[in-house]
């Protein structure tokens, strides 16, 4: 017999699961958006992941369906379900991933810090919220929002009016999520997996740097994090893990504040840009473990192969020319940086790939990783 996943969505997250597939001998299937997507190589169909006929004849050429994003709409998560098939994170689960506030609200009933939110519905409350906390807040729009996009910070109830109207037009109709704008010194991520038989792996927590909204790097483990800090980070992610019935890889973002506190900031249900580093940083990478969760293998080991292992994302890509005219010289000037391209065409902004590198001594790794990365500005 073979193992055989579907992954919806031709994202970077499906390319890089086929290595790991490919090592162990997993026929691994993707249902692209479009042609010539980061994962074609194992795109076997092109379709429409919110049309239920579509993403039903994918699943029936496989074992288990997993996830590139998380936008598949419940109705079509409920109709696999319903003809039988193996959803992993299954449509419960990545409810909570879906929408922020379906998130808060469970979290809350699950006594995991976070900061003060709300669920408001019109610039009244907001502005209500804002007096409340400071005279400043965090507006999200509970949906859709990916890098940044759909977080806002307000002083006044009014600078939400866009959105309000957005969602009163929205058949779905619904509220804005509104948090505390946190002091925080710093951004964590705690990745975990989890199997359907319930076992569970824990990565060390990484710091996270984002710049415009957007993932820049990621510090594997967070620097000065000691024994107490990486466990109460894991046993987090543990109760969150297990609170929401999540299966495969999640990444717990976290927010550590000024007064020592860790807040959760929001989840991803699936192999996450903070968990890159694994790739060449851990015995087994997240994709590899995700694919191990969501077929329920055994989960492999996590251990670092070294103290320090630092990732720093390709964001844009060189104006002129393409990626891989760069690759010879970044090679020749850093022989023990990893380079992971997406097959993305070059876009300000665009998450196009990113560097891995691995050592004794922080600065160095680091200075290696960025150092490697500007190589493709
Ligand atoms: P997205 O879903 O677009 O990634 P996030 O909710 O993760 O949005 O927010 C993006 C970034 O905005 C965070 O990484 C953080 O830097 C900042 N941010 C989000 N929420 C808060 C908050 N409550 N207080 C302070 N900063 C926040």
């Amino acid at each position: 017999m073979t193992y055989r996943v579907g992954v919806v969505g031709g994202g970077q997250l499906a390319r890089m699961m086929i290595a790991p597939a490919v090592e162990l001998g997993i026929d691994i299937r993707v249902l692209a958006e479009a042609e010539g997507m980061s994962a074609a190589l194992a795109a076997t169909q092109v379709g429409d992941y919110r049309d239920a006929d579509t993403v039903l004849a994918f699943a029936r050429e496989v074992d288990v369906v997993t996830f590139d994003h998380e936008h598949v709409p419940q109705p079509v998560l409920h109709a696999l379900l319903e003809a039988g098939v193996a959803v992993h994170p299954g449509p419960a689960a990545l409810e909570f991933a879906q929408d922020k506030i379906r998130m808060r609200t469970r979290l809350a009933e699950l006594g995991v810090p976070q900061p003060d939110w709300a669920a408001v519905s019109d610039a009244d409350a907001l502005q209500q919220f804002i007096d409340e906390h400071g005279g400043r807040a965090v507006v999200k729009t509970p949906r859709g929002g990916y890098d940044g996009k759909g977080v806002r910070v307000v002083e006044h109830g009014t600078e939400a009016a866009d959105w309000f109207a957005a969602l009163a037009e929205d058949a779905r109709g619904g509220d804005l999520l509104v948090e505390e704008l946190v002091d925080f010194r710093r951004e964590l991520a705690q990745q975990i997996a989890r199997s359907p038989r319930g076992e569970v792996a824990t990565y060390p927590v990484v710091e996270t740097v984002q710049r415009d909204g957007v993932c820049a790097e990621a510090v594997a483990p967070a620097p000065g994090a000691g024994a107490r800090l990486a466990d109460v980070a894991a046993d987090m992610a543990r109760d969150i893990a297990n609170g929401l019935g999540v299966t495969g890889m999640l990444a717990v973002e976290l927010f550590e504040t000024t007064d020592d506190r860790l807040l959760v900031n929001e989840l991803a249900m699936r192999p996450h840009n903070s968990g890159h580093w694994t790739q060449d940083g851990a015995l087994t990478s997240q994709f590899e473990q995700h694919l191990r969760a969501v077929l329920d293998l055994p989960l492999g080991l996590t251990t670092p192969h070294a103290p320090w292992t630092v990732m720093v994302n390709i964001l844009g890509g060189p104006a002129e020319g393409g990626l891989a005219e760069r690759v010879p010289a970044a090679m020749s000037a850093h022989p023990a940086a990893k380079i992971h391209l997406y097959g993305k065409d070059p876009r300000p902004g665009r998450k196009v790939g990113h560097i891995n590198a691995a050592g004794e001594e922080l600065d160095e790794v680091a200075y290696e990783a960025r150092a490697a990365a500007a190589h493709f500005d």
